[in-house]
């Protein structure tokens, strides 16, 4: 049986290649595996990099001013820090807030503040109002969970390679001012590994759209490079300004994937007039955050150079595991034609699209093998993929020798539920 793209088998070929793929299948059950590729999570070893936090700050709790930072206060973070983050995100240090320890959380609460009290620029809450958020897809589940919590409608949007499809949201913008925000990962997208380029962030701070809308920029992978060839980080806020639109984008970030999720530091950016928006929503929330976590930070990563040289360490463990999905994928489903995927330069995933109407199948013939894979259509709001082709691969977590093994099983899945969407369509 010599491998062509399945879509062009006559229907004995295909049967004949059904078969085989079977075979192979019931050959992966019974060898009983059981093996997770779902959450884009650091490894072990990757955390491993990072253990100098469970000793620090030892014994050391002033920052560099002197402040006592065991007790209550300084509600922006400690400037130390926020400087250490300042140039990778592009945001002046005085207009970077370092909080809790969780980004997501942020993101959250800016929403339900926005629903509660309104945006700078807004006539009323949204919450009074229909409102709706445009989504680009695929795209990041969690984003979708906090829309669909608060009941706001998601519009899907195409993501291309540079970003988002402009000429579709300038379009839905134009046509719906009940649009209030739009979800971005301006580098190293989830799940796709698109970094939006400079003619596209233009696009999206100068466009007509309704004064109160806001751009979610979640900068969460922009310094999490796999390749020598980075993108040169674009200053959003100063070209929001430029395009006389400085409230448009409010920046999240975290080192959730720098140092230890959940145990890392959240940053907010944003022009003046939002950032003293959010001061003073956070302050009836918090007398502060932790900021001896913030100092542990600080400790390890020193400056942004020592901020360089910790992801560059990250990379060095990470970019085996990237090459083994692209091996595996090359090595399996091209010869049949059965998948297409990206090759990210930085980044948690590969954005893999199987033949439509084959992916729900796939990720349910790999689970039953004992290989969980991220659910076929979670990159999608309300998880419904139209083609039910999209399949994210988060390769980071297990170790090198395991995720091949899991990537050659769900390559069998796949082949196999490619082969019975095929067969059922010549019926
Ligand atoms: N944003 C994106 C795009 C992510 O992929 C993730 C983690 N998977 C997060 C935010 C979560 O960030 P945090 O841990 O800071 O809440």
């Amino acid at each position: 049986l010599s491998p062509a793209p399945l879509a062009d088998l006559d229907t004995a070929a295909l049967r004949e290649a059904h078969a085989a793929f079977a075979q192979a299948y019931d050959e992966l059950k019974a060898a009983g595996l059981a093996l997770d590729i779902t959450r884009g999570k650091p490894s072990a070893d990757q955390l491993d990099l990072s253990n100098d936090l469970l000793h620090l700050p030892d014994g050391a709790y002033r920052d560099a001013a002197g402040t006592d930072l065991r007790n209550y206060g300084g509600p922006n973070g400690l400037p130390e820090l926020r400087a250490i983050f300042a140039d990778a995100l592009r945001v002046p240090v005085a207009q970077l807030l370092a909080l809790g320890n969780s980004s997501l959380t942020i993101m959250h609460d800016t929403i339900a503040q926005a629903l509660i009290h309104g945006v700078p620029g807004g006539e009323l809450p949204w919450g009074r109002q229909s409102i709706s958020f445009l989504a680009p897809v695929p795209g990041y589940d969690r984003h979708f969970t906090i829309l669909e919590r608060f009941g706001i409608r998601m519009i899907p949007v195409p993501m291309n390679e540079d970003g988002p499809d402009v000429e579709a949201v300038a379009s839905l913008l134009a046509a719906d001012d009940s649009i209030k925000g739009m979800w971005c990962v301006p580098v190293y997208s989830n799940p796709t590994g698109a970094v939006y380029s400079e003619e596209v962030v233009r696009a999206l701070v100068s466009m007509p759209a309704a004064p109160d809308f806001r751009l979610f920029w979640d900068n969460a992978y922009a310094v999490h490079h796999l390749s020598d060839d980075r993108p040169a980080p674009i200053d959003v806020l100063a070209l929001a300004a430029e395009a006389g639109n400085p409230d448009r984008p409010l920046i999240f970030a975290s080192t959730s994937k720098v140092t230890f999720p959940g145990a890392g530091v959240a940053f907010f950016g944003a022009s003046e007039a939002n950032v003293a928006w959010f001061q003073h929503n956070a302050a009836a929330q918090s007398i502060g955050p932790d900021k001896l976590n913030q100092l542990r930070h600080v400790q390890l990563l020193k400056d942004a150079d020592g901020l360089s040289a910790h992801m560059e360490k990250h990379r060095t463990i990470l970019e085996p595991k990237f090459a083994a999905v692209d091996t595996a994928f090359r090595e399996r489903l091209a010869p049949w034609g059965a998948g297409t995927w990206n090759a990210p330069k930085g980044g948690y995933f590969v954005s893999l699209d199987v033949l439509d109407g084959s992916a729900k199948r796939a990720v349910q013939l790999a689970k039953e093998a004992g290989i969980a894979v991220t659910p076929a259509g979670a990159t999608f709001p309300y998880g419904d993929d139209p083609r039910d082709a999209n399949i994210r691969i988060a390769p980071t977590f297990p170790p090198v020798e395991e995720l091949r093994t899991a990537l050659d099983g769900l390559c069998t899945a796949i082949l196999l539920a490619e082969a019975e969407t095929l067969l059922a369509g010549r019926d």
